[in-house]
């Protein structure tokens, strides 16, 4: 062996990614979101596995229970802190792990379920192969910016979180979305005030069903894929598939119509997806 080679440090190659399903929904199809993938990085097989959260062994689903009841976020101003979660959350945890209830409505700790996933994950979790979990939960994180629990689409990791439902709920909608709802709260009504608004803003924010929540994936899951070679997967440029939405209106901007990265990222992705190594 040359000395040059010898004295390289150690590289390490992408070769697998693994898309794993959300829990229950099909708002995403993720075999189109995989040949995405597959075309930027031609070298590296993507394959679609099943949602690690559904397939807990028997043995660890109490545990597993527990540990996810203690995750709930109920405070947004505060961290979160580990504490004894009461029967009935565990109990329904439980019920979401054999697929017996409907997930939704309660937002989890993101990094707490990051460590959840890498208990479950262990096996297939080394740096050759990037792990991107798409789930039904809401996750959040907390932000030392404004001191407040934030909802979010993607958790850059190992693994990497996409929230199917923070897709459509963590991006804020249109000032005035919220301006017309506080409007239309006073005069009752509920569910004819939904459709309105939905009308009202049609094409200004992403909804459940719409044929967007795809090609929205994309772009997160691609964002995925780079934090998980440079630690780096986010772009400042709002017209830049990398970038990391904070309002609905820069998701759809960023990722629908005809999505693209900046001239600094196509040529940074080009050479990755030619020779994609981890490089941190
Ligand atoms: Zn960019």
């Amino acid at each position: 062996m040359s000395r040059t080679s010898t004295s390289r440090r150690s590289e390490t190659r992408l070769s697998r990614i693994e898309l794993r399903s959300p829990e229950c929904s099909n708002e995403v199809d993720l075999a189109e979101v995989a040949s995405f993938l597959s075309s930027i990085f031609p070298s590296v097989s993507v394959k679609v596995r099943p949602a690690p959260l559904l397939n807990v062994k028997a043995s660890s689903r109490e545990q597993v229970a527990a540990y996810l009841a203690s995750s709930r976020v109920k405070d947004i101003s505060k961290p979160i802190e580990p504490s004894e979660p009461m029967y009935g959350e565990v109990d329904y945890e439980l019920r979401t792990l054999r697929g017996d209830a409907r997930i939704g409505g309660i937002v989890y700790d993101g990094r707490r379920i990051e460590e959840i996933l890498i208990g479950l994950l262990r096996s297939s979790n080394e740096l050759e192969t990037a792990t991107i979990v798409m789930t039904d939960r809401f996750i959040s994180t907390y932000s030392q910016d404004d001191l407040r629990h934030h909802l979010r689409t993607v958790i850059p990791g190992f693994p990497s979180i996409i929230s199917v439902p923070g897709m459509v709920e963590a991006p804020a909608k249109p000032r005035q979305y919220y301006m017309l709802k506080q409007r239309l709260a006073s005069t009752g009504g509920e569910s004819l005030n939904i459709e309105l608004l939905k009308r009202t803003f049609k094409g200004r924010f992403l909804d459940y069903g719409d044929p967007e929540m795809t090609e929205v994936a994309k772009g997160l899951a691609l964002q995925a894929v780079l934090h998980h070679l440079t630690l780096k997967p986010f772009c400042a440029d709002k017209k830049c598939r990398l970038f990391n939405a904070h309002w609905q209106e820069d998701l759809l901007g960023s990722q629908t119509g005809s999505p693209g990265l900046c001239p600094k990222h196509s040529r940074r992705m080009k050479r990755l997806g030619e020779n994609p190594i981890v490089s941190w």
